[in-house]
């Protein structure tokens, strides 16, 4: 799915909601099998461009689409943990939707392989390497082919044949009467399940599934800035489907571990520096550590508590690739307590000087004992 989705539809990237769903209107009905005379080009580009609104028609998934491009693009619903399930019918359940039944496993056509299921996993990432962008190595446990019967269930040196209940078709028509008149109905056929096909000797390593599941790590590549929350896609790392059926795709959450100094405000990154009195008042340089590194902050004489500082450039990078937020370092100022008896002067001294009324010294029984264990 190397094409930009707006371009499937042929629409601007700026484009309304209404005009996303005419669009696709108008392509799925130019495409649809039943128009095209399931010319499988057609077939392939009307699967692309289902692909294309099923993104851009959900608000949520478009906004991460256009920050992520493909990769962020997260499909909520899916079979987590169950590969062998059948995850999919994401396109045909929207086919459905605009045209009322009938999509590709329909009237005409046999059933066939099914792509397998989507799966997804959740993977924690330290603070730093989520900032930074990494490779991480994630394992779920998949179905994958059989190397055995290579994938089509039927035992090695027999093949599949097709299915007499249905004559390949993957479903069987009933018609009965009833009180509002004929009715037909269609349903998978129970011979084949569906498959259009039979398979006489199974093959003995999957019992005819043409799959078995495995315990699968793939590396998966960390763009810098990724976030709580951001998804990744991996196309075709999901399950594979029964008997050589497509495989579905992995899609990656991720969670980001807290960081015991950094928070995250959109790609800015907050933190806050004590620095004394003393300091505050008379200017410091102060040796702080970011996320690239130790750097001197330069607090200038007379720096008030809360004052912010902004470090330009030491953020997040942004997930597209270009610049990065700020840093900004909150300064909060230490009063100081449990003075000795020589600070205590000097800042006695400093009040007088200044002609700042201050409370007498603590000369009740209880402050003379504290003073004499100092
Ligand atoms: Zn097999
Ligand atoms: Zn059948």
């Amino acid at each position: 799915m190397a094409r930009d989705y707006y371009e499937l539809l042929g629409v601007s990237p700026s484009a309304s909601p209404e005009e996303i769903k005419r669009a696709y209107r108008r392509l799925a009905r130019e495409l649809h099998p039943d128009a095209s005379g399931g010319n499988p080009e057609s077939e392939a580009r009307f699967k692309e461009v289902a692909v294309a609104y099923e993104v851009l028609s959900d608000p949520e998934r478009r906004r991460r689409y256009d920050m992520f491009g493909p990769e962020g693009v997260g499909a909520g619903a899916g079979a987590a943990g169950d590969p062998f399930g059948f995850g999919g019918g994401g396109i045909s359940d929207l086919f459905n939707a605009f045209f009322g039944g009938g999509g590709f496993a329909g009237d005409r056509r046999a059933g066939g392989p099914t792509r397998g299921p989507d799966l997804e996993v959740v993977l924690e990432l330290d603070f730093a390497d989520a900032v930074f962008g990494t490779q991480q190595p994630v394992s779920v446990r998949t179905a994958v082919p059989c190397d055995t019967c290579e994938g089509s269930g039927a035992a090695p040196g027999t093949s599949a044949r097709r299915c007499d209940e249905c004559g390949g078709q993957g479903q069987v028509r009933r018609v009965r009467q009833s009180i509002l008149g004929q009715m037909v109905t269609a349903s998978p056929c129970p011979r084949c399940s569906g498959m259009g096909e039979v398979i006489d000797s199974p093959c003995a390593d999957c019992g005819g599934e043409g799959r078995k599941l495995e315990e699968k790590s793939y590396r998966v590549d960390i763009p810098a800035g990724v976030d709580t929350g951001s998804t990744l896609r991996l196309s075709g790392r999901g399950a594979a489907g029964p008997r050589g059926g497509g495989h579905g795709d992995l899609y990656v959450h991720v969670e980001v571990r807290a960081h015991p100094r950094f928070k995250r405000q959109a790609y800015d990154l907050v933190d806050e520096q004590r620095v004394s009195m003393a300091q505050a008042a008379l200017g410091a340089h102060i040796k702080y550590e970011t996320l690239d590194g130790s750097e001197d902050l330069v607090i200038p004489p007379g720096t008030q508590s809360g004052r912010v500082f902004r470090l330009r450039g030491r953020g997040v990078p942004h997930v597209e690739g270009r610049g990065r937020g700020d840093l900004l370092v909150q300064i909060l100022v230490d009063v100081p307590t449990n003075l000795s008896r020589e600070e205590d002067e000097l800042l006695r001294q400093f009040a007088a000087a200044r002609g700042e009324e201050v409370a007498p010294p603590d000369n009740s029984f209880f402050g003379r004992i504290r003073s004499a264990f100092r």
